[in-house]
């Protein structure tokens, strides 16, 4: 693996550097529900601050649109991040205005500053390059070196990511190379037997892996939203549970090029089947081919593996060596649906080899759930570019380190 490392940046102390982080927490009423990705972002901010360097930390939150909005303030990151730390994080209340440029130029030596959500800014995520180029141009020049360690969106094209770390000398953080570590070994030569996975609700996104998988895997476990579309693949009525019709043939064709590879498409055998999107909801479990025989007939909604399901699954799992896991198997938010993602996480706690949970919401899952980061090989703060990864695309954000 060859990515351009904080060392190439030459001696740090007294030097302004910009770190690229991925903080994108989810927010309750904005309280923070799970700080994972602030305390991913830790080591390489010690380190920085360590060297004496006058770290600006930059990173998204949410989907705003281009513009201020204040429910998506960093805010509350910058003092979770402070107490993490053990101290005194500085905050901007814009990114590149005047309280930035402020801020930015009263920093002293071994400091630490955050500035508001890069997405307040359309430049940053513009599908023009120019525009992001003109972004990144404004934040360089609060940078005389620029860190990226937002693993979660290496993927992404934008102006954090990719313009900025051409425009000064760049390198990545220590969470980048930690995943990347990680998912190498998922790649290169997995101890055997391996399993995947998959589960949760971007369901286009994630059917995309697949067909890198499969020459890859000896299993390939199928839950959360996706679930139903495999099942419409085989022929059966899914109510009205998550469903991408246009997407039947293309799983059709997994399944009959899985069977001749030999891996197994480990599908549910039943299902939990609510009256509707809500915790106080009637709910049953039917059989996978029956989910239309409930109560709820043609409305019913699937929200969950079923225990049989989540048994197998779990069996499969403990007697892998390597098991990656995106996605939560059911609803997990809501009580009533959270007993398959239950059941698999724990399975994969009992794993004698690697596994790895990867997703923003399967990471909240976990931790959600009451199970600790060390009970897993590790968690990634990535869903998406890891998913990216395992499929063998070449990510921008992790080219522009030096990255082959
Ligand atoms: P990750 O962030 O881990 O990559 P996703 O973002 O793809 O995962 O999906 C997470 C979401 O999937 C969760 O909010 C969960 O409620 C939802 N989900 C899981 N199973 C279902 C289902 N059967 N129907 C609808 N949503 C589901
Ligand atoms: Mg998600």
């Amino acid at each position: 693996m060859t990515l351009r490392t904080i060392d190439s940046l030459g001696p740090l102390a007294g030097k302004r550097v910009v770190v690229r982080c991925d903080l994108n927490v989810p927010l309750r009423d904005g309280v923070i529900t799970d700080d994972g990705r602030v305390r991913a972002s830790v080591p390489t901010l010690t380190t920085l601050v360590a060297q004496g360097a006058r770290v600006i930390v930059v990173s998204h939150l949410g989907r705003p649109d281009g513009a201020p909005d204040a429910k998506y303030s960093l805010a509350p990151v910058a003092a979770k991040l402070g107490e993490l730390l053990d101290r005194s994080v500085g905050f901007a209340a814009d990114t590149v205005g005047s309280d930035a440029a402020a801020k930015v130029a009263a920093l002293g030596d071994g400091e630490v500053l955050v500035l508001e959500n890069l997405r307040f800014n359309a430049g940053e995520t513009s599908k023009n390059e120019a525009e992001r180029t003109a972004f990144a141009g404004e934040l360089a020049e609060f940078a005389d070196a620029v860190v990226s360690d937002g693993f979660g969106v290496v993927h992404r094209k934008q102006a954090s990511v990719y313009e900025l770390e051409q425009l000064r000398p760049s390198a990545a953080g220590l969470l980048i190379a930690a995943e990347l570590d990680v998912l190498d070994r998922l790649t290169e030569n997995p101890e055997r037997p391996y399993a995947v996975v998959l589960g949760g609700s971007k369901v286009s996104d994630k059917l995309g892996v697949i067909a890198h998988l499969l020459p890859r895997v000896d299993a390939l476990l199928i839950g959360g939203g996706m679930l139903f579309t495999f099942l419409a693949a085989t022929g059966h009525k899914v109510g009205s549970s998550l469903l991408e019709s246009d997407q039947i043939e293309t799983v059709q064709g997994y399944l009959t090029e899985a069977a001749e590879r030999g891996v197994d498409i480990v599908l549910p055998t039943d299902v939990v089947v609510a009256a509707s999107f809500s915790a106080d909801a009637d709910h049953v479990v039917a059989a996978a081919d029956s989910i239309e025989a409930t109560p709820f007939g043609a409305s019913g909604l699937g929200l969950d593996i079923g225990p049989e399901t989540a048994t197998a699954f779990a069996d499969r799992i403990r007697g892998s060596k390597t098991v990656f896991w995106n996605g939560p198997m059911g609803v997990f938010e809501l009580a009533p649906f959270a007993a398959g993602t239950r059941v698999v996480a724990e399975a994969l706690t009992e794993v004698d080899g690697l596994s790895v949970v990867g997703g923003g919401d399967s990471a909240a899952a976990v931790r959600q759930l009451g199970f600790e980061d060390d009970q897993f090989g590790h968690i990634s703060t990535g869903g998406g570019a890891s998913l990216e990864f395992l499929e063998g695309k070449k990510l921008p954000g992790l080219e522009v380190l030096g990255w082959q």
